[in-house]
């Protein structure tokens, strides 16, 4: 989940208490960074060019060039990364709206939880099997003592039953898995102790979104250099002891796909290699039960519009839509001008926090079918129900 994004849109909802906390940005246990957080400049007053600091920094695009509002999505769209942002009926039924203005057909809901939690959310999303699905989360209670597995496998076994159409979504961002609240300190996707319910998700259909490490400026030292300090200041990671940088974890993803062939993977937010696309796309071409997701990773993609175009091209069978950043018609609106316009230097810094201008990939329209919903529905189609 993109923390920000989410945040703002709780708090305009007056649903900012008790909110789940899965951002896509910051560690666990970054958790009280996140009062810092802000999308809207400071409101001291500016002075001089010289006091401006770069969070404040909101530059307007000089150029007179076309601007395209795409209200609706070319194609409909499956949006395979979504949270139980909507709380109430009357949310749910306003989310639908936005999804039907915008194009959204389907929305998976990441619910992260087991037992009545997920019950509880699952029955409020019910009301729409149309266009809602609900996936669950794992329960590592007793992760850390011999004989854990058989009661987190039996938990999900129930979850399918009640009514959990695929797994997520779970984190590890250095630390260890996270599964919601429930969390497995020290213990990676690739641990012996993860076999068993690793193998359950395959053998009852049920795919899994994975989400491994964070973007790759917050390890990277905060100084003048780091491309991505506007904001990195507030999400690093590079101060933090005992982490498993991004490659480790890339590679421990890579272990578990090789483990667990029969289950289908799909890594949120490009796996984090939005900066090194070429090697998502060896990783992608070395493991078939794999995909990734779009899911918060737009304005890290955007910067190089012609190398990730080439990266959908040549991907174009795994990539698959999400969003991850609330229920915003604009929001959605972004994510399409992104992936279908060939606009030029745009600035998005309050939906994104970067100071990055901004550019559309153009997809063709065979590649947008299948990025918006082919994958999608070949990968669900898959599941044994
Ligand atoms: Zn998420």
């Amino acid at each position: 989940m993109n923390r920000r994004s989410f945040l703002k849109w709780a708090n305009l909802a007056g649903l900012a208490a008790g909110l789940p906390s899965a951002p896509a940005f910051g560690a666990v246990g970054h958790e009280a960074n996140d009062q810092a957080s802000t999308t809207t400049p400071s409101t001291t007053k500016i002075g001089s060019p010289e006091d401006i600091l770069l969070k404040d920094y909101r530059p307007q695009s000089i150029y007179k060039i076309p601007v395209t509002e795409i209200a609706k999505a070319k194609f409909p769209v499956i949006d395979m990364h979504t949270h139980p942002y909507a709380k109430t009926e009357q949310e749910i039924e306003a989310w639908v709206r936005n999804m039907d203005e915008v194009g959204i057909e389907r929305a998976m809901i990441l619910t992260m939880t087991t037992g009545a939690e997920f019950d509880e959310i699952h029955r409020k999303y019910a009301k729409y099997p149309e266009r809602f699905e609900t996936w669950c989360g794992f329960d590592f209670t007793g992760y850390d003592k011999a004989g854990f597995g058989p009661a987190a496998v039996q938990e999900l076994g129930r979850c399918k039953q009640a009514g959990a159409r695929g797994v997520g979504e779970i984190h590890d961002k250095g630390k260890g898995l996270r599964s919601g609240k429930s969390n497995a300190l020290g213990m990676h996707p690739d641990d012996p102790r993860m076999d068993s319910l690793w193998e359950k998700c395959g053998e009852l259909g049920m795919p899994v979104s994975l989400h491994v490490a964070d973007p790759i400026w917050m390890y990277q030292k905060m100084d003048r250099h780091n491309d991505g300090l506007m904001n990195a200041y507030q999400w690093r990671l590079d101060n933090q002891p005992d982490v498993v940088g991004l490659s480790g974890m890339v590679e421990i993803f890579e272990r578990t796909l090789a483990r667990h062939r029969n289950t289908t993977f799909i890594a949120c937010h490009f796996m984090n290699l939005d900066y090194d696309l070429a090697r998502l796309g060896e990783v992608l071409e070395r493991n078939p039960n794999l995909y990734a997701d779009l899911s918060a990773r737009y304005a890290e993609t955007a910067p190089t519009p012609r190398f990730a175009a080439a990266f959908y091209e040549k991907h174009a069978d795994r990539l698959v839509y999400g969003t991850d950043m609330g229920v915003d018609k604009r929001m959605y609106r972004v994510t399409f001008r992104i992936l279908e316009s060939l606009d030029e230097h745009f600035y998005e810094i309050e939906q994104f926090s970067y100071h990055w201008s901004l550019n559309g990939f153009g997809l063709s329209d065979a590649i947008l079918k299948q990025v918006y919903h082919g994958n999608a529905v070949r990968l669900l189609a898959a599941r044994r129900l």
